[in-house]
Formats: C-alpha cells, sequence, structure tokens
C-alpha cells in the first residue's frame, strides 16, 4: 500500500459574518491561539492565506497529532489534511487517484476560489466522467466518499476526510471571565461552553484541604490539564475555606449551602474586578438539587455586578454527563475529592430571600471573608 503522504493541514474558520476589523482580529487572534496550541515546533510551520491557513504537516504521525490539537482550538469550523497539485484539469485528476485505490464510489465536489481561473467547476467534473478509464475510482454524483477539490490561484488543494472543528469564537475574542471551577462534573463542562463564546478564563478554586501541596497532588491539576486544553494559558487562583467554614459552624447547617454561595460569589466578584473580567461563570443549573432554585439563585447572586452566566441552565443532568464524557472531563470528575462546601445539611433552605440571606450573612462577619481570603490565595499562571 502507498504511504499515506499529505502536504499539509488546511484550516477554516467559522462565524464568517464578523466583518471588517473584527474579521481581522479575529483571524490574527485564532492564528496565535492555533500556534500556542500547537507548540513551537508545529506552530512555526502554520501559514496564513487570505480565507485559511494551513499548516504544513506531512506524516500520518504528524497529522494525527496535529488534528488532535485543532481539534479542542474554538473558532476553527473544519479541517482537513489535503494534498496539492498544480491547477491544471490533468493535474487535478491525477492527484486525485492517489486517494483512492478500489473503485470506490466517489462524488466530485470542485470549488474555484478566483473566478478569473481558465475553467469552471463543471469542466473539472466533466473530466472526470470522461476520463473514468484513468481512474482508480468511480465518479458518481452520490458517491460514498466525498473528494473536495479547492481550485486557488496558483495551486489546488484536494481532500477527503473533512473533520469538523470546535467551532465557536476564538478563546480571549469576547474578553475574560472568572469561572467558578469546583471539582465536580458541571463546572468543567460550564467553563466549556464559556470558552467555546470565546472568553477567555480566569479559574477560580476553593478548596478545603489542609494544606496548598495537599491540593497540588489532587485531582484540580488534573482538570485543569484538560480545560488548559481548550482555553490555551490561563491564571488560576486557589483560594483556601476554613475561615468561611469556621464562620458558617455557627448558623443553622440549612444555610450553609447558600451561605456558600453568596461568600464565593462576593469573593469572585472581587477578583473579576482585580482581573477586569465583565463576566462570571458557574455551573449551576435550575432545579438540579433542592438548593438549585430561581429563588437561591436570585439571593446568591443578589447585588453582584459581575455578569452572571450560567451555561448549563437549560442541561439535563444526563446531558451534562454525555458532554463531561464527550469532552475528556469524565474520568477526572468523579474520582473523590474533599468538597469546600460539606453539604452537611439533607435540607438546605430552598427559597430563601436576599434580605434574610444578607441579614445571616452580616451577622457573621461574613462581609470580610473575601478580602482576606484572596489575600491568602496561591495565584497561578499556567503556560
Ligand atoms: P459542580 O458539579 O460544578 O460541582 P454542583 O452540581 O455540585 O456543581 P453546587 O455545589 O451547587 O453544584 O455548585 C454550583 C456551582 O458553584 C459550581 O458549578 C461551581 O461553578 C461553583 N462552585 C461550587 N463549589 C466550588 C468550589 N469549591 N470552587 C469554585 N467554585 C465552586
Ligand atoms: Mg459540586
Amino acid at each position: 500500500m502507498q504511504e499515506p503522504y499529505y502536504d499539509g493541514i488546511v484550516i477554516h474558520f467559522g462565524e464568517l459574518w464578523l466583518k471588517g476589523k473584527n474579521r481581522k482580529d479575529f483571524i490574527s487572534l485564532l492564528e496565535r491561539n492555533i500556534k500556542s496550541a500547537l507548540g513551537q515546533e508545529f506552530g512555526e510551520r502554520l501559514e496564513r492565506l487570505r480565507d485559511r491557513m494551513v499548516l504544513n504537516v506531512h506524516s500520518e504521525d504528524e497529522v494525527i497529532h496535529c488534528e488532535r490539537v485543532l481539534s479542542k482550538v474554538f473558532g476553527i469550523s473544519w479541517y482537513a489534511p489535503f494534498r496539492k497539485s498544480d491547477s491544471s484539469i490533468e493535474a487535478i485528476v491525477e492527484k486525485a487517484n492517489s486517494f483512492f485505490q478500489g473503485g470506490e464510489s466517489v462524488r466530485i465536489e470542485p470549488h474555484r476560489a478566483l473566478k478569473s481561473i481558465g475553467f469552471d467547476s463543471k469542466e473539472i467534473v466533466a473530466a472526470f466522467i470522461h476520463g473514468t478509464e484513468k481512474l482508480n475510482f468511480v465518479p458518481e454524483k452520490d458517491g460514498k466518499e466525498t473528494l473536495y477539490i479547492d481550485v486557488l490561484e496558483n495551486f489546488s488543494m484536494l481532500h477527503k476526510d473533512r473533520v469538523k472543528g470546535a467551532g465557536g469564537l476564538p478563546v480571549g475574542a469576547s474578553g475574560k471571565a472568572v469561572v467558578l471551577l469546583s471539582g465536580g462534573i458541571d463546572s468543567p463542562v460550564a467553563a466549556y461552553y464559556a470558552m467555546k463564546r470565546g472568553l477567555k478564563p480566569i479559574f477560580v478554586h476553593f478548596y478545603a484541604l489542609q494544606s496548598y501541596e495537599e491540593l497540588k497532588s489532587s485531582k484540580i491539576p488534573e482538570l485543569l490539564d484538560v480545560l488548559l486544553k481548550y482555553s490555551g494559558n490561563a491564571k488560576v487562583y486557589y483560594i483556601p475555606v476554613h475561615m468561611f467554614q469556621i464562620a458558617a459552624m455557627k448558623e443553622d447547617q440549612k444555610y450553609e449551602v447558600v451561605l456558600f454561595k453568596r461568600f464565593i460569589f462576593e469573593t469572585a466578584d472581587r477578583i473579576a474586578k482585580i482581573e477586569k473580567a465583565k463576566v462570571m461563570v458557574t455551573g449551576e443549573s435550575l432545579g438540579q438539587v433542592s438548593s438549585q432554585t430561581a429563588e437561591n439563585l436570585k439571593a446568591t447572586s443578589n447585588g453582584i455586578e459581575t455578569l452572571f452566566f450560567r451555561p448549563l441552565v437549560g442541561f439535563d443532568k444526563q446531558e451534562i454527563i454525555d458532554a463531561s464524557m464527550r469532552l475528556g472531563f469524565y474520568p477526572i470528575s468523579i474520582k473523590p475529592y474533599k468538597d469546600a462546601c460539606s453539604l452537611r445539611s439533607r435540607n438546605p433552605v430552598t427559597r430563601i430571600s436576599p434580605k434574610a440571606l444578607e441579614a445571616i450573612y452580616d451577622r457573621n462577619g461574613m462581609g470580610e471573608l473575601p478580602e482576606i481570603s484572596i489575600s491568602k490565595a496561591r495565584v497561578e499562571f499556567v503556560p
């Protein structure tokens, strides 16, 4: 069998409605993100053409490796390993042959980038139909496989394995977001959807473990490893919660969950201001657990200036689990971990008013905890 051989991977971007300067910035940002995801060795081989990019990789191993990286870069609509030919009909037909060997049924899908090219799409298809005796495959209108032929000015690109990209907008295109990351199933999935719409995450994790060293050997850095494949480099705040826990012990256990939420949202709000992030992202859904009611969401986030995004609000738990599996978080999310909020109460309050929550929060001096806790945070930049 002939050695698989490619001239590169062609990368197309989506959201084509973006116009003018926006579009230029969008493409430059996408280029930077792709380069940083690929790392130096492969990043240097990225080339920008007018309305697509080309990654100059050739062997099957390189292609597989780079496709895996590209599949996690937001802003890419599709990519495909291609082979190059001269932009003459004869050269195109000859190159097309190299993709097939067993009489496959193939639909020919030509596309001309410029109308000034001396022949049109119909002529390309006609050349295949009329030259069937020279072909390793059978050109058919409803062919099982599709061979795409992109005729550019100086050369043509032929490919058959188009892969759908991650879609969305390049991370950073929509500014920064503080992402509240627990060790659970929901928040990494919420982070994924926020990043997909171009938000650059600043991860904030509240931990109940005894020490930072213990935290670093827990599953949290593992989870971040997977998230960073989508986000690129990111800042992480690790915030100890023991002071909150001590303060909360004075209250009825049924308030612990809402007090904890209030505390983490106020802390995240401050971090958002420090980091100039416009948005805060949580993995909350509606009615998933008895404490996630509209009333509680209102009370815990009442008066907080940073805009809340809760991307999972319309998801069923099973849908979140399916997404978590598909995205690679699930095996880590289900590993045991000491939760920051012990959820001691079996009957957490389900409908607290903003006023009532504020009164309980204030009488325990919790208003001061966000600032103190941030001063005790470990802040890291993960390249
Ligand atoms: P998850 O699966 O994300 O832990 P959950 O179903 O356990 O969510 P809650 O415990 O109510 O739900 O948490 C709701 C959201 O609050 C989380 O999705 C996350 O965004 C945030 N959160 C909870 N615990 C922490 C934590 N220790 N550090 C940072 N954020 C947290
Ligand atoms: Mg949780």
